[in-house]
């Protein structure tokens, strides 16, 4: 089943209906509000375009289950509309996939009722389109039981799941696409239907380099159509350069603000859930780092690797963002001064040291390479509770009386 643990972007889903939308991929039609007001407005454009009295106001966050937590709401008036979305805006939502802090709602989505004929002649399937890693292959993953969670159509009833493995040589086949109606158990025009939304929904996938396009529910209407009701898209973070347009949909609210600062700083920061922070210069340095703590009986609370440019500028910010984890009992700081000449990351630590003020944690610092000994006589005469390491194993005794202490 999807999981995702390679670096991406993921977007709302208004944002990866309109990426279905310009390829020609139907979707429950809708609109974006940030108020009440607009989602009156909204509500009344629907109206005169479908001729609809019911409405679907949808919280826009990084997360699934909303239905369950309350962030999808009917209204059967525009009126109606503006007063859901003034409820729903500003909430904190919480759903089975938010965590117990959930997320703030700063908008919604205002869509047309779909489900118009009740219950009768609707189908709801699951679709989505990923990368298996396994199969080393693309795979359009699709299932009869839609509306629900896939992980549980996995748990009760596995037999309900089929996937189309893409030829990766090649491209999706119309063969392909015939068997998925097929096997949806759909005839006529909804078949035909179904053959063109899944032909636009691979072609969208391709266009928008995306790691994740997941349909859930996807429905077959009343009169026979097929259309995508939610979305969530997550697209590779390393194709962003060549789409602009999809960089433009990254939302900050949304993620993590200790990687976003670190992001913003030039910093190559993860979270890890350890009690000793280190700071390092170089990917491959700070791997081994990381086995240094182990082994030392700490556990690494993060992976920042400062870059080859390690500045008093860049060390704080580094400090700062490990700082923020309450976790952390102490900070390891290994550079090697290759291009960088130890004495001025001295400087920048024992400058982070004064402007963030009152750190509690020991600091084991170890600069080795140019100007390493310069380096340790400004650490040893700077007064503060900066211990000077020299060698790894030095750094690593002193990381180990520090977790113990
Ligand atoms: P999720 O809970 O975050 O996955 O949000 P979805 O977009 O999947 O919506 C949740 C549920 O709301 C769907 O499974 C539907 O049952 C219901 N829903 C969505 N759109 C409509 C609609 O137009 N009319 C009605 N009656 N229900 C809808
Ligand atoms: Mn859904």
């Amino acid at each position: 089943l999807p999981t995702i643990k390679d670096p991406i972007m993921n977007i709302h889903e208004y944002q990866g209906k309109s990426i279905l939308q310009a390829h020609g991929v139907a979707v429950q039609e809708g609109f974006l509000a940030e108020t009440a007001e607009q989602a009156q407005l909204v509500a009344e454009e629907l109206r005169k375009k479908f001729g609809t009295e019911i409405f679907v106001i949808k919280a826009q966050i990084h997360a699934g289950g909303r239905g369950k937590g309350g962030g999808v709401k009917i209204a059967r008036s525009p009126a109606e509309a503006a007063e859901v979305a003034s409820k729903m805006l500003g909430m904190t939502l919480v759903t089975p996939q938010t965590g117990p802090a959930g997320k703030m709602v700063r908008k919604v989505l205002v869509a047309r009722d779909v489900y118009y004929k009740g219950e009768s002649d609707i189908r709801e399937f699951y679709m989505s389109v990923l990368l298996d890693r396994k199969r080393s292959a693309y795979v359009i993953m699709y299932s009869t039981e839609g509306g629900m969670d896939i992980e549980e159509v996995a748990d009760k009833m596995p037999q309900a799941i089929f996937s189309e493995v893409i030829d990766s040589t090649c491209c999706l086949h119309d063969f392909q696409i015939r068997t998925i109606a097929f096997n949806l158990g759909l005839k006529g025009k909804a078949w035909k239907e179904m053959t063109l939304f899944i032909r636009g929904l691979w072609d969208a996938f391709i266009a928008s380099d995306a790691s994740l396009m997941e349909i859930n529910p996807l429905l077959k209407t009343s009169d026979d159509l097929i259309l995508a009701v939610d979305c969530k898209v997550a697209l590779d973070d390393n194709s962003l350069f060549r789409h602009p347009e999809l960089a433009a949909m990254r939302d900050l609210n949304e993620e993590d603000p200790t990687e976003v600062e670190a992001t913003n700083n030039n910093l190559n920061y993860v979270k890890l859930d350890g009690d000793v922070g280190c700071m390092v210069n170089g990917a491959g340095l700070a791997m081994a780092t990381m086995d240094l703590i182990q082994l030392s009986g700490g556990k690494p609370a993060n992976f920042l690797d400062v870059g080859g440019g390690a500045n008093a500028k860049t060390v704080e910010a580094g400090f700062r963002i490990i700082l923020k984890d309450p976790n952390v009992k102490a900070i390891l700081v290994n550079i090697f001064g290759g291009i960088v000449r130890c004495d001025r990351v001295a400087a920048g630590i024992i400058e982070a040291y004064k402007t963030i003020g009152d750190i509690q944690v020991p600091v084991i610092v170890r600069l080795q390479g140019t100007n390493a000994t310069e380096a340790k006589v400004l650490i040893d005469s700077s007064g503060l509770k900066v211990i000077a390491a020299s060698t790894f194993t030095d750094a690593a005794e002193k990381v180990r009386a520090a977790v113990r202490g």
